[in-house]
């Protein structure tokens, strides 16, 4: 299913637990978000922006390297291209105008990599909004150069201090604040949270199956795809590239997590292979946690794909065997991303290179079509690449 049913289910994942304080908040987006995303002006604009401000449609482009190696043809779906340099700006953009048509008049958001909060700092900038970006200070760290771009869009950045001090740490404190100022707005940055958030931004996302729908054929004469694959941190970019192909069953659907040092090692974010039933940041999805229920750090080399859950859509996508789901470890993902950037030319972000990486591992017949959702740009990761290269040191 590619919708969830009113009260947010997608089989039984999903659903809006929320504390009573958030409740109203909560039942405001619900009631107001698929009204708002119909309308008209609403869709008009938006799509002039992803247009003349993200610069989409983001190319397919056949991938000479990866099929020879991997065979059939494979293409990849260049989301790096998109303005900020990643899927992320086509969910606030949209989000920023449900904002706007909603009253609201203060943005917050979290961010991971920092890819989320650039993004939301842009679409911010752009509605002249003011904007707090909520982040884990060992993420700032890593992505020093997001929290520099974010500042000098304007928003204020504020520093997540407790826990492991990553993601879910900053999205803990975002919520926080939003109980305390109920009328802020706030911009999910994947298809996690509570209903409506995974189907808002799943429908956001959308934009990239929709463009595929006509680019597969355009470029390889054939309807549709054989494999469409994707990475997965809370499952944005998958649920975009995913979107339209889910009620087509011959459209194989690749999931692709964060493997870390090894599933095994105890330093991994493999959410739906590790995690079991619970709940996080308002729904109920699959989550890693201990006997206990106290959710269990995760581990990424990616800082995007470093997040204890997964978005309910994908919990069931992958447990109703609609979708495969591989991990990937860093260093297949780092070998995977430094292979695209010297035979191809295209510097992929860390989190995309996990995707890449399942190529080999995939059954891929002559004649496929594999399309692989090439979700954002490696820049905020050269000095990783360059480390595992030994370049530099
Ligand atoms: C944030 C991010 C991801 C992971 O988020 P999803 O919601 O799973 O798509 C993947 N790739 C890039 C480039 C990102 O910035």
């Amino acid at each position: 299913m590619k919708n969830p049913d009113e009260q947010g289910f997608y089989g039984e994942y999903g659903g809006a637990f929320v504390p009573e304080m958030l409740y109203p908040n909560v039942a405001e987006l619900q009631a107001k978000y698929l009204e708002i995303l119909a309308q008209a002006d609403f869709q008009q604009e938006l799509q002039q922006l992803l247009h003349a401000y993200a610069g989409r449609p983001s190319p397919l482009y056949y991938s000479g390297y990866l099929s020879a190696k991997y065979g059939g043809k494979i293409y990849l779906k260049r989301e790096d291209l998109n303005h900020t340099g990643a899927h992320k700006i086509n969910n606030a953009l949209g989000q920023i105008l449900l904002a706007a048509r909603m009253g609201k008049q203060e943005i917050i958001a979290e961010t991971g990599a920092g890819q989320h909060g650039v993004a939301t700092a842009t679409a911010a900038a752009l509605m002249g909004m003011p904007c707090k970006v909520f982040m884990g200070e060992v993420d700032m760290a890593r992505q020093a150069p997001n929290v520099a771009r974010m500042r000098m869009l304007g928003a204020e950045v504020v520093a997540a201090t407790s826990g492991s001090r990553t993601l879910k740490d900053a999205t803990n404190e975002a919520i926080r604040y939003w109980i305390n100022n109920p009328e802020a707005y706030y911009l999910i940055g994947s298809v996690v949270g509570p209903h409506p958030y995974p189907d808002l931004v799943a429908r956001l996302q959308a934009v990239i199956s929709a463009e595929l729908l006509e680019q597969v054929p355009a470029h390889s004469g054939r309807p549709l795809p054989d494999k469409v694959v994707a990475c997965i941190g809370g499952g944005s970019n998958a649920a975009g590239a995913f979107y339209h192909y889910i009620e087509q069953p011959d459209v194989q659907l690749i999931a692709v997590e964060a493997g870390g040092k090894g599933i095994a090692s105890g330093q991994s974010a493999a959410t739906s292979q590790l995690g079991s039933i619970g709940i996080i940041h308002g729904s109920r999805t699959l989550l890693m946690q201990d006997a206990d229920g106290q959710i269990i750090e995760p581990y990424s080399i990616s800082a995007g794909l470093d997040y204890p859950g997964i978005g309910p859509m994908h919990a069931h996508l992958i447990s109703s065997g609609r979708a495969q789901v591989y991990s990937i470890n860093d260093d297949q993902a780092l070998a995977a991303g430094v292979a695209l950037s010297r035979h191809e030319g295209i510097l992929p972000a860390l989190e995309s290179a996990h995707a890449l990486a399942v190529l080999p591992e995939l059954d891929i017949h002559p004649d496929d079509i594999t399309v692989v959702c090439l979700s954002g740009r490696g820049d905020k990761d050269l000095q990783t690449y360059l480390d595992y290269l030994h370049i530099n040191d």
